[in-house]
């Protein structure tokens, strides 16, 4: 059982159908509730999904195309309604500080929230929390767009046959962990004697764009990265027209960044009729690793950190 999901709310671009509702993702990350892009009918997606609007503690908007950004006012004002205690950051590009007043004040309801705007100028962290740091980086759109994606520090995991032979137990291992060091005994233990490097995980969020710099920086590393997929490889000069990537495009950001899960969604309301296995071919031929398609009301676990893994994606060279 995970504690760290993608809980897929809609998988659909530009306009929805009858299988899927415009864009919406919650990433349950431990306590934390990271809503991206949500579009039309995000909240009632919500209510089908089993999750409340409390879960909610921040808000990522990569940019203000309705698909992106048309549920946010239903989700605040029922976030106002449920009297939601906590604050919520919003995060959204800078440029278009108006278009989100507009929809913040959509319409007139009992305005309880404790907002805190964390408008987005350019590419860096946006949001330091306690377990993670939540950073931006400018996508290739034709209106402003930022990619997201969060990153839990590098630990350690403390290794329990290591610890025994040294006889440190109960509360001396907090002491050691937070002091480094340990007088047990006629010696003195140092963490990295009973420890082992634990990688952080990391998670990207990449939207409407063509393949650019901000699309690898954000999935660089990346233990589960969604990312738009809004064509197969015969529209792929519609999708650099309009600021969009292939599948086989996704595919290769996931494959040269060391992504190990890519969740491909933000479809075209062309693959509507099952042939949207297609897309996921294309992105499996360009990554070589594991590829979800999402479908609405999908709950994707992220991938568990597992040694092996680890170290076969620090011997691929990250940077
Ligand atoms: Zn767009």
């Amino acid at each position: 059982m995970s504690s760290r999901e993608l809980v897929v709310l809609g998988t659909a671009s530009q306009a929805p159908t009858r299988r899927r509702n415009h864009n919406g993702y919650l990433l349950l990350w431990d306590d934390e509730g990271l809503l991206f892009d949500p579009g039309e009918g995000t909240q009632r997606q919500m209510l089908f999904a089993g999750v409340t609007a409390s879960r909610i503690t921040r808000i990522c908007i990569t940019h203000f195309h309705g698909d992106h950004c048309l549920g946010l006012p239903g989700v605040l004002q029922r976030m106002a309604l449920d009297r939601v205690p906590h604050g919520v950051d919003v995060c959204y590009p800078a440029q278009h500080r108006d278009v989100f007043a507009r929809l913040r004040h959509a319409s007139l309801f009992h305005d309880v929230l404790e907002l805190r705007e964390r408008p987005v100028e350019t590419a860096g962290p946006v949001v330091q929390a306690a377990e993670f740091a939540l950073e931006a980086q400018p996508l290739s759109h034709s209106v402003a767009a930022f990619g997201y994606r969060l990153v839990e520090p590098d630990g350690r995991r403390m290794l329990p046959d290591r610890l025994a032979a040294f006889g440190i137990t109960g509360p001396d291992i907090g002491r050691l962990q937070h002091e480094g060091r340990l007088v047990s005994g006629d010696r003195v233990v140092a963490l990295e004697e009973v420890s082992e490097p634990r990688r952080g995980q990391r998670f990207a969020f990449i939207m409407d764009t063509r393949l650019c710099d901000g699309a690898f920086a954000l999935a660089d590393g990346a233990d589960m990265l969604v990312c738009e997929s809004t064509f197969a490889d015969t529209e792929a000069a519609l999708a650099q027209e309009y600021g969009h990537l292939t599948a086989r495009q996704a595919g290769r950001v996931a494959a040269e960044s060391g992504a190990r899960l890519l969740v491909l969604t933000h479809f075209s309301q062309r693959y509507e009729r099952g042939d949207e296995q297609l897309l996921a071919d294309q992105a499996a031929e360009a990554f070589g690793g594991p590829v979800v398609l999402a479908h609405d009301l999908d709950r994707i676990p992220v991938p568990s950190r597992h040694p092996a893994a680890e170290d076969a994606t620090e011997a691929g060279g990250r940077g």
